[in-house]
């Protein structure tokens, strides 16, 4: 180890930096921070130091660093992004006994900033040494994503409570305890009412594991996003990597699939269009069945799960049951799809109004407002659309929609192996049927790829006929 990770008192402290320029902003966001007293020497301040400066964050004094400038500094900064200006500033402030870190200069640098994840007062150092930089914001960026942007606050909740932990007893129990509070019940409750509801949880957590080991189950009804990994939000992340149960649907990709926790069991009840699927009841009954045995269950719905989704039949079941519930939303198919072809979904003169329509129902094929569709400048996402296709484009001339109103029918949107259809109302049906669609495609009435775009942002392997 060349360099040994240590945490710097601030308080009280003066810490000096020379430079006025991108270098020297960068590290003063950080040093921002701390406590410590900033002193800035810059002929030529960028207009944040400025600002920053009239605001009595820190002090900027506007010629260059000379000799009796860094008396008692803890640390100098030289960011002149000047090699022979770095070296004369360096060689003061060595002399005058401060610390030195001389910006993209490793080798003549006394100490080197990590890259940090900031969850105040827990902070987290990443270094590497200037082996890897590339490596360090990847780490930082992985656990930017997976601690809760509150934990800092939750910390500082948390250390006040300690004593009143110590009801419970040591080892596993206060240990699980902590762990409920700092990655489930903590965040979540900080989500829905802020600090306060977070000192109330940390009370109802208290009592739950005072009252013995049984953990309350819950269900967490969880949008999965159209199928590519990184179209998950980081709460919908952050589910998987808590779940005891995960009960998805046939939609959700593998690699998805890939993020739960490796301990938790995966239940597939495969909804998909006219496939075979498992029973409304017997998913309910799966989710309620987990959860009453006190497991974290993550209810996995492709795209969002408060479209087209069943969501309310399976809230009533938990609601019945008395199983405490949330809703973490997806992206929808409806905005990966219309992302695909490089079009908005409203715009204005066009239309100011976009409608999700299913292609069928509980009864069949699926009856909607045609007359009003079939006006121009109309946008429908039309959902579990293919088998209705014929039905649909029928509707919509009969009510007088223009027969080349264009259309796109996107499969597999925002999966590698997406296509993107261009076709026109009339000849919707059979150009579906010469497709040989294999995957989930969505509808979109009204809209055409704008070429260029939708080619620069995927590669399309298009069937115009
Ligand atoms: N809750 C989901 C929709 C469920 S209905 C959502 O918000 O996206 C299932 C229908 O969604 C499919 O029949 C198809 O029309 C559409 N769909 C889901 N994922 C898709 C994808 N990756 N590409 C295209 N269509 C998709």
């Amino acid at each position: 180890m060349k360099h040994f990770p240590i945490f710097l008192a601030t308080e009280g402290q003066r810490i000096v930096l020379s430079g006025g320029g991108e270098a020297a902003l960068a590290k003063l966001r950080l040093l921002l921070k701390t406590e410590a007293a900033l002193t800035v020497h810059a002929p030529a301040p960028a207009r944040e130091i400025v600002e920053w400066a009239a605001g009595g964050r820190l002090t900027l004094i506007e010629r260059a660093v000379q000799a009796g400038d860094l008396d008692g500094a803890l640390l100098f900064y030289a960011a002149d992004e000047d090699a022979t200006e770095d070296a004369r500033t360096a060689a003061i402030a060595r002399a005058e006994g401060a610390l030195v870190n001389i910006v993209d200069n490793l080798s003549d640098s006394g100490f080197i900033t990590p890259a940090i994840v900031d969850r105040d007062p827990v902070t987290i150092a990443i270094g590497t040494e200037g082996a890897a930089p590339v490596l360090a914001r990847a780490i930082k960026a992985d656990l930017e994503a997976r601690l809760s942007p509150v934990l800092g606050r939750l910390a500082r909740i948390g250390k006040a409570f300690r004593h009143k932990a110590e009801a419970l007893p040591f080892g596993r129990t206060r240990r699980n305890f902590w762990r409920d509070y700092y990655f489930s019940d903590g965040p979540e409750a900080f989500d829905s009412g802020g600090e306060d509801a977070a000192r109330v949880a940390l009370d109802d957590i208290l009592a739950r594991h005072l009252n013995g080991p049984d953990r309350e189950g819950r269900v967490d009804l969880v949008g999965a996003g159209p199928g590519d990994p990184e179209l998950l939000t980081l709460k919908a992340r952050r589910a998987l990597d808590r779940a005891d149960v995960v009960i998805h649907d046939r939609l959700v990709s593998p690699e998805i699939l890939e993020l739960a926790r490796r301990e938790a069991v995966l239940v597939s009840v495969g909804k998909q269009g006219f496939g075979p699927s498992v029973a409304q009841d017997d998913i309910n009954a799966a989710m309620v069945g987990h959860a009453g045995k006190g497991a974290h269950v993550v209810r996995l719905k492709g795209g969002d799960p408060t479209v087209f989704g069943r969501l309310d039949e399976e809230i009533e079941a938990l609601d019945a049951a008395g199983i405490p519930w949330r809703i973490v939303p997806g992206i929808t198919a409806a905005s990966a799809a219309v992302a695909g072809i490089g079009q908005s979904l409203t715009r204005r003169r066009r239309n100011g109004s976009v409608r999700f329509l299913t292609g069928h129902d509980m009864k069949g094929f699926a009856e909607h407002d045609w007359r009003a569709l079939a006006r121009e400048g109309e946008v429908a996402a039309i959902y579990m659309g293919r088998t209705a296709a014929r039905f649909i484009q029928g509707r919509l001339m009969m009510h007088g929609a223009a027969p080349d109103t264009p259309v796109s029918v996107i499969e597999n949107a925002s999966r590698p192996d997406q296509r993107v259809i261009d076709t026109c109302l009339s000849r919707l049906s059979d150009t579906l049927d010469a497709a040989g669609l294999t995957g989930p495609a969505l509808t979109l009435y009204g809209l055409a790829p704008r070429h260029g775009r939708a080619e620069a942002a995927r590669p399309l392997q298009e069937i115009a006929l």
